[in-house]
């Protein structure tokens, strides 16, 4: 694939940083080398040394010192090299990309930092973006700055619909390979598991159609995913991933731990074409340099001792947990919200997507009315591309709150919808 077509002038302007190259040999080198080149700080005159990180499981990861400079001193730009060799095969499993050999990863400062910078790399102002519609405010957030015009495509409980995809792509043609300051749409971002706010999920089915379509239109499509590890089937019935249906080359997946792992440690990592890596890692050389070392060290630590297997076990107990948190919610949705609302049933993830068929936009009734009644929302609106527009939807978060306090939660807002129905 060309890749030129997809890039800023900005994007496509940036230069390697030589510090930054010349630090990314460093860990080929060999320990006679002389370095005089880079501003590494001296470690030494850092005052920690060693630590030691107790687990919920009783195990202990333990940073000695030599660790200890890996945690506190500059590194690559990619990612630290151990941490990035674990990703690639956990890659390599999940997802086995066919286009692999042509694909590398990047470590990013959580995966939000790596959808922005994907983005940075290929939006112009005023470009055409298709999104799905709601979309995570995240993502709105990057992208709303370029004013783009936004394609939104509605989904259903089976995930974007590849109709409402071909209808918001029917002025153009398939294969025009014009440049998108010329009015083609480049970008398809996507939330495919568990979405947010929905909590849907997209079927195989849809993807395939979803990925034929990107190919015939020529979009790079932005796989953001991180509910993957978080989806309620169980891994047997994960369906297939974007990037391990890219036999083109135009995927871009955003991989987090943010869910599963911690979302403080800020550890997220992209992975695709290696033409579109490049230009986020040139971003990163001259933004955060890096991903937080002792995070990443941290990460790789844990996956060593656990190994692939026990990552997976431990991915599995998270995802039992949200589904007690789920059930929990839909009961107190059944007891109070029944007639009132309507919702579909997560497949995974943290929120609960509710429709009020008799409230005509629920911003004012929940960030006006809704503190006094001590229940806190996100009202729909946040989540679409045109925050203008009334939005009957609201989306609940199962992830932090007690059964006792759903139900007292819901009963409230139960109250709340049935005040503002009858203002
Ligand atoms: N994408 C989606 C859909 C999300 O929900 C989130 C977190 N709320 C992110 C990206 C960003 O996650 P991270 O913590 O990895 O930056």
């Amino acid at each position: 694939m060309n890749y030129s077509r997809f890039l800023t002038r900005v994007s496509q302007n940036r230069q390697p940083s030589l510090i930054r190259e010349l630090t990314s040999l460093l860990s080929n080198a060999s320990p006679q080398l002389v370095f005089m080149a880079g501003g590494l700080p001296n470690v030494q005159m850092f005052p920690f040394q060693a630590a030691s990180i107790t687990m919920r499981d009783n195990q202990t990861i333990t940073i000695n010192p030599k660790l200890m400079n890996d945690c506190l001193q500059y590194g690559p730009t990619p990612g630290y090299p151990p941490l990035i060799k674990q990703l690639k095969k956990l890659t390599e499993k999940l997802h086995a990309p066919p286009c692999w050999a042509e694909s590398d990863l990047v470590v990013t400062t959580g995966s939000q930092d790596g959808l922005c910078k994907a983005l940075e790399m290929m939006l112009n102002p005023g470009d055409y973006i298709v999104t799905q519609e709601p979309c995570y405010t995240g993502t709105l957030g990057i992208m709303n700055p370029y004013k783009p015009h936004y394609l939104a495509v509605k989904g259903d409980d089976e995930g974007m619909k590849p109709e409402a995809l071909k209808a918001v792509l029917s002025k153009w043609q398939p294969g025009d390979v014009r440049d998108a300051q010329e009015g083609v749409p480049k970008v398809l971002y996507i939330n495919p598991n568990a979405c947010n706010p929905t909590g849907v999920s997209c079927t195989e089915e849809r993807r395939r159609e979803i990925y034929k379509i990107a190919s015939e239109y020529n979009l790079i499509i932005l796989e953001d995913d991180p509910y993957y590890f978080v989806q309620f089937g169980g891994m047997k019935d994960f369906s297939p991933s974007f990037l391990s249906m890219d036999t083109d080359g135009r995927v871009l997946r955003f991989d987090s731990f943010s869910k599963i792992l911690s979302s403080g440690l800020r550890i997220g990592y992209v992975t695709g074409p290696k033409p579109l890596i490049e230009r986020i890692v040139l971003h990163a050389q001259v933004s955060v340099l890096h991903a937080p070392a002792m995070s990443q060290v941290l990460v790789s630590e844990l996956l060593q001792i656990w190994g692939v297997d026990g990552f997976l076990k431990h991915t599995q107990t998270v995802q039992e947990f949200y589904l007690k948190q789920r059930d929990a919610m839909l009961q107190a949705a059944h007891k109070h919200l029944e007639g009132l609302c309507e919702w579909t049933v997560p497949t995974g993830g943290m929120f609960l997507w509710l429709k009020v068929p008799k409230i005509f936009d629920t911003w004012d009734m929940i960030l006006e009315r809704g503190l006094k009644k001590d229940v806190m929302l996100v009202p729909g609106k946040a989540f679409m591309c045109d925050s203008s527009l009334p939005s009957q939807y609201m989306r609940a978060a199962f992830s932090m709150v007690t059964p006792t306090a759903m139900d007292k939660g819901f009963q409230s807002l139960a109250e709340l919808i049935h005040e503002e129905i009858a203002l």
